[in-house]
């Protein structure tokens, strides 16, 4: 009788979940793996030059002043443009917002409307094509992809001021005041595949 009793107890050990490998395997599905995956942009693809000239427009930071290109796959179309600029000039948009909560932080307020905006909000159809890289702060350089395009103003990539602007040969520009600043960092022989990571020197 003891024998039985202690097979019983096995077979019902390894039947609970936490002991069925089948079980384990399926588990991680749960998770969302694209937004552990995507680190940190918050973004649906990743922000190339050619995805910034889809878009061809950019967004300005009510807190610092500098540009954050705007991203998507395809080229938009002469509507979608349209609707983007009168919606971008409608908000006050800060550094490492994405356009999705963007448009959800606009309708916090009116619970009620949500759910109906949602469903055939031209805005919120616009952001799953156009989209930002939400990784940029205040203190973070104007992106790489902005001067790269060719297709915006020049401007100080520290500072984002398009006054008294250094173009000095293979580098991206700088004001006279960044030029100073960032003059170590040059010396030391910089590239400007490295301007893009976060610069200290713009901190101070
Ligand atoms: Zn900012
Ligand atoms: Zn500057």
């Amino acid at each position: 009788m003891i024998i039985i009793t202690n097979t019983i107890i096995a077979y019902e050990k390894v039947t609970t979940e936490e002991y069925c490998p089948f079980l384990q395997n399926r588990k991680p599905r749960n998770k969302s793996k694209d937004v552990e995956k995507k680190g940190g942009n918050g973004m649906d693809f990743s922000p190339t030059v050619q995805y910034g000239k889809n878009v061809r427009t950019i967004v300005k930071c009510v807190e610092c002043n500098k540009p954050r290109v705007l991203y998507a796959r395809h080229k938009i179309s002469e509507e979608e443009f349209r609707l983007l600029q009168s919606f971008l000039e409608s908000i006050e948009y800060t550094c490492g917002v994405t356009f999705k909560g963007l448009s959800e932080d606009i309708d916090v307020n009116e619970d009620s409307e949500k759910e109906n905006n949602n469903k055939d909000d031209p805005i919120a159809e616009l952001f799953k094509i156009v989209q930002i890289n939400k990784k940029h702060t205040c203190t973070s350089v104007i992106e790489k992809p902005y001067f790269v395009a060719r297709i915006f103003p020049q401007i100080c990539n520290i500072c984002g001021i398009s006054e008294d602007l250094i173009q000095v040969e293979n580098e991206l520009p700088y004001c006279k005041k960044c030029h100073v600043s960032t003059g170590e960092k040059r010396k030391i022989g910089k590239s400007i595949s490295d301007i893009e990571k976060p610069s200290f020197s713009s901190i101070i």
